[in-house]
């Protein structure tokens, strides 16, 4: 079984969306990761920090899908990370509206002794130079080093995203983001300048028009399966970084065409996390659906074309 570590936010969100809103619900990066990953047969750890607002049923939620929280801080008296963000109807686009450090501000992760051998590491979206301090605490290279970060951390601290995507092997990123870190609008070029700043591989996420994968000269398209309901978009990245991380967990070599299907298994998961509010849909999510809707995503993809 192939052994998986997460770093990233476990947080309150606040979301506003043209069907309806929300209080604070359970939400964070690491969250959504860790959920689509427990659909893969995966050990998987989160690293994170909490304050001790956070209720005990959220934890529950994680710890239900056999995700180890021994990297979990909880800092008494500390606050929550708090994100509160809104998206008009074009459910593609989103304004943040508040973010809310918080514990995140002062956090030292610390890798658990027995994931300091994990065999991919998934650097979910917070602060670069905490997720530089996860690969420095490893024990020996994983087989692959996964990056997802956002326009927050190229604002606050783009010298630390720079000095940190060195390092890895894989960036998922959004199309706006890749924009914004290259200064290219075509994402072809931008894919081609970020794999010269470290990783090789760069997906390049585009919400419901899918998602693309790059490597050298080849580019390999998923589309979004097209779904009668999208509710919320949130986590719908880190969902599919959660599919495509778990997946590579379990192969035993990393090459374009395994990537080619963890992009596909990524795609699929985000397709249902968008059907509810936060980690709702995730909850609940069993096996045969997501196989039911593998096949869905073939049919969708496949068609015969005689070449000469
Ligand atoms: P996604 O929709 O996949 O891009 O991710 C949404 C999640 O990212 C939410 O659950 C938020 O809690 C979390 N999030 C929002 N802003 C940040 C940030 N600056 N750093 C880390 N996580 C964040």
């Amino acid at each position: 079984m192939g052994k998986l570590l997460i770093v990233g936010t476990v947080a309150f969100d606040e979301i506003e969306t043209p069907f309806g809103k929300t209080d604070k619900i359970l939400g964070g990066a690491a969250t959504f990761i860790g959920m689509a990953a427990s659909q893969f047969n995966v050990d998987s750890a989160i690293i994170s920090i909490v304050g001790d607002d956070i209720p005990q049923e959220y934890l529950d939620v994680l710890s239900n899908k056999n995700i180890d929280l021994s990297g979990l801080e909880i800092v008494k008296g500390g606050k929550t990370f708090y994100w509160k963000g809104k998206y008009h109807n074009d459910l593609n686009s989103r304004e943040t509206l508040v973010t809310e450090l918080n514990t995140l501000a002062d956090f030292n992760p610390v890798v658990p002794e027995n994931y300091k051998d994990a065999d991919v590491v998934m650097l979910g979206n917070l602060h670069p130079m905490v997720q530089m301090s996860v690969i420095d605490q490893m024990a020996k290279r994983p087989k692959l080093i996964v990056l997802d970060t956002m326009n927050f951390w190229m604002d606050n601290a783009l010298d630390d995203v720079l000095k940190v995507i060195k390092h890895i092997d894989v960036i998922t990123i959004n199309d706006e983001e890749a924009r914004q870190l290259t200064g290219e609008y075509s994402l072809v070029k931008a894919a081609k300048k970020i794999q010269t700043m470290g990783p090789k591989y760069v997906v390049i996420k585009k919400g419901e028009h899918g998602a693309l994968l790059f490597h050298k000269d080849n580019i390999f398209f998923a589309p979004a399966l097209p779904l009668e309901e999208v509710f919320d978009p949130t986590g719908a990245g880190d969902t599919f970084a959660g599919g495509f991380t778990g997946y590579l967990a379990t192969t035993d070599t990393i090459s374009f065409d395994t990537m080619k299907t963890a992009v596909i298994h990524g795609s699929n998961l985000a397709s249902f996390s968008v059907e509810r509010f936060g980690t709702e849909r995730m909850e609940v999510l069993e096996r045969d659906e997501v196989n039911k809707r593998l096949h869905q995503f073939k049919a969708l993809t496949q068609f015969d074309i005689e070449l000469k």
